[in-house]
């Protein structure tokens, strides 16, 4: 098989289930027991976990606070945010390409009274600072734009972003799911007060998360009951799960600049192949401001699903569009955010690499695809058609 879905998930690390397994074993303790040995041995590895994720972010250790996934990072940074403020205001600003994470959980908040801009994004993906600029209200409490988008590896102009919020004093939150791990974080000197991440998109566990929270913001818990994360997160520590996300971000940070410059020349590689040998094929996303790891195409005449199984049945695993929304017929927001029209969205395939793939993976990946584009379209009567209209 070869796996080209990391925007989906990645395969955990052989060292990070290595460093997880005794707290799944003899090290079971419960960190809040700490006067006995294994609480106390828990304790310790979430606090060395916590330290690890600050210094990748360069925050404080004691800004960090561990989840259950990305998608609770997003609900508590938002729905935290909103509700500790709707006493200054109601007013939250976002992008139209947002992660559902962020979307759904905005759309939620429009019908408790809250209000809403969904910026547009320009023909790649990207949301301009000057847009956000101009969306400001005196009522605004929130701006939340993903750091990188999870379908066509979008990077946002984050640092510009982050400027505006802060001369206007409002919180910014960014989706940093696809970044973390991928692409350089510093939440102080791009003025970031909450941030998003999830260890199954850097080869950690599933069902872990942390949400990034500048000292000093005003933010409501989501999950209550006991004090654990410092009394703002309830629930028993995920110690295991803990641990590998910190073991994974803090591998994905050492060797961030070598790792993404290998996978980035694979995917040029890909994205030339394609362009040039497969007609009426065309790049989604900006062409370089995009996350290493990410080739998105639309195939004219061309099923995303059908081909996506075709590829299946080869031995290749790729998306169409984004693993979220497949299985639902309509075509993605992302792709119609970009202005898209539906009949070309529908057309959509997103291959995502990682560092374990090869230069031999991508060439028999091309070529099967090339063979089952041209297999697809020849069975295709509005391609029969348009070729003879030529
Ligand atoms: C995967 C993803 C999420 C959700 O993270 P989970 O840990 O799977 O809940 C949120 N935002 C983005 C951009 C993602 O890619």
């Amino acid at each position: 098989m070869v796996y080209l879905d990391n925007a989906a998930t990645t395969q955990i690390k052989k060292e990070v289930l290595d460093k997880m397994l005794p707290y799944l074993t003899d090290k079971f303790g419960n960190a809040s027991s700490t006067y006995t040995t294994p609480g106390a041995q828990a304790r310790r590895a979430i606090d060395e976990a916590r330290d690890i994720v600050a210094q990748a972010l360069d925050a404080q250790s004691s800004e960090v606070f561990f989840t259950a996934s990305g998608s609770e990072a997003d609900n508590w940074a938002i729905k935290g945010v909103a509700y500790a403020n709707c006493g200054k205001g109601r007013h939250i600003i976002t992008s139209k390409a947002e992660h559902h994470a962020v979307l759904h959980t905005c759309q939620y908040l429009e019908k408790q009274g809250f209000e809403v801009t969904y910026l547009d994004v320009d023909e790649y993906g990207a949301v301009s600072a000057d847009a956000v600029q101009n969306a400001l209200r005196p009522d605004t409490i929130l701006i939340s734009i993903m750091f990188a988008n999870n379908e066509i590896g979008t990077i946002n102009p984050i640092s510009q972003i982050g400027k505006i919020a802060r001369e206007n004093r409002v919180y910014f939150h960014t989706d940093a799911v696809q970044a973390a791990g991928a692409e350089r974080i510093d939440v102080c000197e791009m003025n970031i007060d909450l941030l998003s991440l999830s260890a199954h998109k850097f080869h950690g566990p599933k069902g872990v998360g942390a949400l990034y929270v500048r000292r000093g913001v005003k933010i409501d818990n989501l999950i209550h009951g006991g004090a654990q994360e410092m009394g703002r997160r309830a629930a028993t520590e995920n110690v295991a799960g803990i641990v590998g996300l910190a073991s994974a971000l803090g591998a994905a940070s050492e060797t961030m600049s070598e790792r993404t410059e290998k996978i980035a020349a694979m995917r040029d590689y890909l994205i030339g192949r394609v362009i040039s040998e497969i007609p009426d094929s065309r790049l989604n996303g900006d062409p370089t401001r995009r996350l290493a790891n990410n080739a998105h195409f639309c195939f004219r005449y061309i099923e995303g699903e059908g081909l996506l199984l075709h590829l299946d049945l080869r031995g290749f695993i790729v998306s169409s569009g984004s693993a979220c929304t497949s299985g639902s017929l309509d075509p993605s927001h992302v792709l119609l955010a970009i202005g898209l029209p539906h009949e070309i969205a529908h057309g959509s395939m997103r291959a995502t690499l990682s560092e374990d793939n090869t230069m031999e993976e991508i060439d028999a990946f091309v070529d099967a695809l090339k063979s089952i584009v041209s297999t697809l379209r020849a069975m295709s009567p509005l391609y029969e058609e348009d070729a003879a209209a030529k």
